[in-house]
């Protein structure tokens, strides 16, 4: 029996990607100092009347949520959540030590199960025959689009353009949800990826990915939009490797941070209308920032104070939440966002590393403290969302070791102790008001 620590983690495959948020993360701290943020006065308003508009349909987000506590990599519908559960390496060396192997399982919401996403009695889920069965080089990301009615696979490729297997060649799949039916969308060249860090977008009918290439020491980016129905970039725009989308606004922009003039950081619209890229703010010192519901949360430093800055992107109306408890030398995170909650927190110093995190509800400005919590191999987890349905969200609610029976290509059983999700529902105003009235997620997968 083996241990296997952190590669399992949360089902999540991360270590190159949690390097790049590492150094975005270092990026942004970095930027401390006195200044302040600079709205452009003469912004652009964001509209929804032009005619090539009303042709377009409401652009939403899919994938790769930003947050910035883990990667969210897995595919989010209302009737469940479909996450990879990559294979311990030893597994997966013998065949090729640069190819991954892995299973797409799923969570129901309504039967409380977690699963492999197969329905094939009896089947050891370890070959492409299997619905859930996935292999790749680098990392992989699964979301699903607007209309719910299919579930892709997105294998990055290699992000430095070094191609030793065919599966370092970036490829989006597309599948029913049941994950029956897999074909191949798209195919890269061998000098491109698709983005590890960009989120995806989606409307009724094309999908808005990032696209890196790769020239030399250059990279650049695309912004692309491919249409569900024929598999092909229809349109694209180009980003500088400075350039993260930030999400979407209004009906059909997008919003981009932009680090190409560090220390200054600027905040752009793009749209696929004009092309035009329109800054509408800047700032030269931004802790953290995030985009919900067309806000703009930053944490900032005023005169040595912290404040949460939220910009409401429709009116350009500014917030300014200075009540913040205030940390003593640590940095400042916005975690996530739901609806109007805005989920934020920092380490206090006074207290063993222990990390304090709030909610701040952006329809008041209180805060409230999050409390939601479990102990865990012996350090104290916050509760996470994982994902979130009609009027619920699942959570991981605890975490455990456990066993996980893995049969490979040849047969041969192997157990590994795999630390498992206690994943669970609970009603959004339970999670905001920190009860804990949890409906338990019954996991078939480990046991
Ligand atoms: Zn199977």
């Amino acid at each position: 029996m083996q241990m296997i620590t952190g590669h399992f983690l949360n089902g999540e495959k991360i270590p190159r990607i949690a390097v790049i948020i590492v150094l975005i993360m270092m990026i942004i701290v970095m930027t401390a100092g006195c200044g302040y943020i600079n709205r452009i006065s003469e912004k652009n308003q964001i509209t929804n009347n032009s005619v090539e508009d009303e042709q377009q349909s409401q652009v939403v987000l899919v994938g790769n949520k930003p947050c910035t506590y883990v990667l969210k990599s897995g595919a989010e519908t209302d009737n469940g959540y479909y996450e990879v559960i990559p294979w311990p390496y030893e597994m997966y060396s013998s065949n090729s030590p640069w190819i991954h192997i892995g299973n797409i399982v799923y969570t129901d919401y309504e039967t409380h199960t977690r699963n492999y996403l197969c329905n094939v009695p009896g089947c050891s889920h370890n070959t492409e025959d299997c619905t859930s069965f996935i292999s790749y080089s680098n990392a992989i990301v699964l979301f699903s689009d607007k209309s719910q009615q299919h579930l892709y696979i997105m294998e990055l490729g290699a992000t430095d353009g070094e191609i030793y297997t065919n599966k370092d060649i970036g490829c989006l799949y597309v599948s029913d949800m049941s994950g029956a039916n897999r074909t191949q969308l798209i195919k890269l060249d061998s000098l491109s990826a698709f983005s590890t860090t960009d989120p995806i977008f989606s409307d009724d009918n094309n999908l808005y990915v990032c696209i890196e290439r790769f020239n030399g020491s250059e990279i650049t980016k695309d912004l692309c939009k491919v249409s569900i129905d024929a598999g092909i970039i229809k349109d694209s725009i180009e980003l500088s490797s400075g350039e993260m989308l930030l999400g979407n606004i209004g009906k059909n922009d997008f919003l981009v941070v932009n680090y190409d003039r560090f220390p200054v950081i600027e905040y752009e619209t793009i749209s696929f209308n004009n092309k035009e890229k329109t800054v509408i703010a800047t700032a030269d010192n931004d802790f953290s920032h995030l985009l919900t519901n067309n806000l703009l949360a930053q944490v900032i430093e005023n005169d040595g104070k912290k404040e949460l800055l939220v910009t409401n992107l429709n009116d350009d109306s500014v917030q300014v939440y200075s009540s913040l408890p205030q940390d003593s030398a640590g940095g400042i995170d916005i975690y996530d966002a739901h609806e109007d909650k805005l989920h934020w927190g920092y380490i206090d110093q006074t207290e063993e590393q222990n990390k304090v995190e709030y909610y701040v509800d952006l329809d008041n400005g209180e805060y409230t403290e999050k409390k939601l919590g479990f102990l865990s191999i012996g350090a104290w987890n916050t509760v996470r969302i994982i994902s979130e349905t009609n009027d619920k969200y699942m959570v991981t609610r605890d975490m455990h070791w456990t066993s996980l029976s893995l049969i490979d290509q040849e047969g041969m059983v192997h157990v590994y102790d795999y630390l498992a999700p206690q994943y669970a529902l609970i009603r959004c105003d339970d999670y905001w008001a920190n009860k804990e009235i949890y409906e338990d997620i019954k996991d078939y997968v480990s046991g």
